[in-house]
Order: C-alpha cells, then sequence, then structure tokens
C-alpha cells in the first residue's frame, strides 16, 4: 500500500506537471490569438503571421503529443528488434535532427544482440539524446553512437551501480557538448526539468526515456563533465530469439 508521504508526494509531481504544461500551453494560445488579431488589422503582413501560427501550433502538437506519451506510459508494443538495423533505418532522420555542421558516428559490433522493446518507442527516444546533444553542441562537434553487447557479471562493478546482472544490449549516445553541472544532472530526469529557452524545451525527453528504459526492464545512466561532453547510456535486457521480427512501418517525421 502507497504511504501518505508517497501519495502526497504523487500529488506534488502531478501539480508540477500540472502547472507546467497549462503555463506552456498558455504561451502557445497567446502567440497564436496576438497573431490572428494582427492579421485581422493588417492584411499585408499575412503570410509572416500565417508562419507564426503555424509554429505555434507545432508546438502545441509536440507538447500534447509529449504529454500524452508520458501520461499513457502504456501500451508498449515490444518486439524483438535489431539495435543496428533500427538505427539504420533511422540514419536520415538523425541526421536531420543533428544538422550539416555536426557529424554522427556510429561504433557497431559486428554482430548486435537483439532485444525486445516497442521499436517506435525506442526510436522515439534515440532521436531525442540526438536532439538533446545537438541542443548542447552550439553546431560544431561529433555525436558517438555506439552499440554493444554487455555482460553485467553478479560481481562486476556496473552492477554494483545498480544496473542488474543480466546480458544487455548497451546503447550510448555521447556528444561534444556543453555537459551538465552536477545540479542539472541530479534533476535531468525530472518530468518538466529544462534548462533551455523558452518554447525549446518540454523537460520531458529524458523522464521518457527513463521511463521507457524501465518499463522495458532496462537502466539508464547519464556520465557528463562541464564543457566537455555528455554521455546517455542505455541497457536493453537481450532477447533470445536469433532472428529481430519484421521491423515495423516507420512513423512519418
Ligand atoms: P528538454 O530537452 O526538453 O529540456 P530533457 O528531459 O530531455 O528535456 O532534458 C532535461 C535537461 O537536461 C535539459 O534541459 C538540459 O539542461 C539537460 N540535458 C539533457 N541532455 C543533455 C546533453 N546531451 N547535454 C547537456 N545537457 C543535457
Amino acid at each position: 500500500a502507497r504511504t501518505a508521504l508517497e501519495r502526497s508526494q504523487k500529488l506534488e509531481a502531478v501539480g508540477k506537471l500540472t502547472g507546467g504544461v497549462a503555463h506552456d500551453f498558455n504561451n502557445i494560445l497567446h502567440i497564436i490569438s496576438a497573431n490572428v488579431q494582427l492579421m485581422m488589422r493588417n492584411e499585408e503582413s499575412s503570410r509572416k503571421r500565417l508562419l507564426n501560427i503555424m509554429d505555434a501550433v507545432e508546438r502545441g502538437k509536440k507538447l500534447t503529443a509529449q504529454l500524452l506519451a508520458f501520461a499513457r506510459r502504456q501500451p508498449l508494443h515490444p518486439s524483438v528488434v535489431n539495435p543496428a538495423q533500427l538505427i539504420d533505418r533511422m540514419d536520415s532522420l538523425l541526421h536531420r535532427a543533428a544538422g550539416d555542421a555536426i557529424e554522427i558516428r556510429f561504433e557497431l559490433p559486428a554482430t548486435p544482440w537483439n532485444t525486445l522493446v516497442d521499436p517506435n518507442q525506442l526510436e522515439n527516444v534515440l532521436l531525442n539524446l540526438v536532439i538533446n546533444a545537438r541542443d548542447a553542441m552550439n553546431n560544431q562537434g561529433h555525436i558517438t553512437i555506439a552499440i554493444e553487447n554487455v555482460t553485467i557479471a553478479p560481481d562486476s562493478e556496473l552492477g554494483e551501480t545498480g544496473v542488474k546482472p543480466n546480458d544487455y544490449v548497451k546503447i550510448a549516445v555521447t556528444d561534444t557538448g556543453s555537459g551538465m553541472p552536477p545540479e542539472v544532472m541530479e534533476r535531468a530526469f525530472e518530468p518538466f526539468f529544462t534548462t533551455k529557452p523558452e518554447g525549446k524545451g518540454t523537460g520531458l525527453g529524458l523522464s521518457m526515456a527513463h521511463g521507457f528504459v524501465k518499463q522495458s526492464g532496462g537502466h539508464i545512466r547519464l556520465a557528463s563533465r562541464p564543457d566537455e561532453g555528455t554521455t546517455v547510456s542505455i541497457y536493453l535486457p537481450r532477447a533470445q530469439q536469433e532472428t529481430p521480427d519484421p521491423l515495423y512501418i516507420p512513423t512519418p517525421h
């Protein structure tokens, strides 16, 4: 049974969450209404106003989609996924997200293990990690996406940091960006915690990644040094099945 403290902590979290969304959404609606009012006054500048409106609508859509994904946390549709295949399929999407100035390097084992996860969710998580990396990078440097087959033995060092002994597919996204000061690192997984300028960050990317990884039976770890960069590592349990399931039909991005 939940204790009173747990209940009140949960209520507090929900309150914070609702407040954050209401605030962001109010700003978006404000942009829309201000632009419509200006259009009604002055037809000349309609095109620019419409672009502002569309931009705000896109932000609103992104916010509600992330919120729904966060609130739902269910259902996942796991299948046996080969991570190298999935990343290969995301190639152009990832490059578009990173932008032309940032190089993406891939490090893959000869025979990566399979993992049992929801491929659409894994795709969302990886895209979010690459966007976070880009946002920390000021349009220079490189992002490395490394896949590794990892066995955590019961007496291994990683076991001590809370990664349960098991076979995992590890996917690590490393950037050469700004890194995180300790006080940001401590709060990075909190829903709606963001250091990004208003309208840019929702503060849901890492908390969603955390939720997805936990639900998939895995672990997520952050390593970061200010001015050097950040590595986000996710450990997904190895699937026993040798042949991956056919890849899903990609969602349009
Ligand atoms: P958002 O990206 O919308 O801010 P996230 O939950 O994905 O939300 O990230 C929360 C915060 O963690 C970011 O605002 C940023 O301060 C920090 N952060 C996340 N990824 C990185 C990274 N790769 N490098 C530096 N800081 C990061």
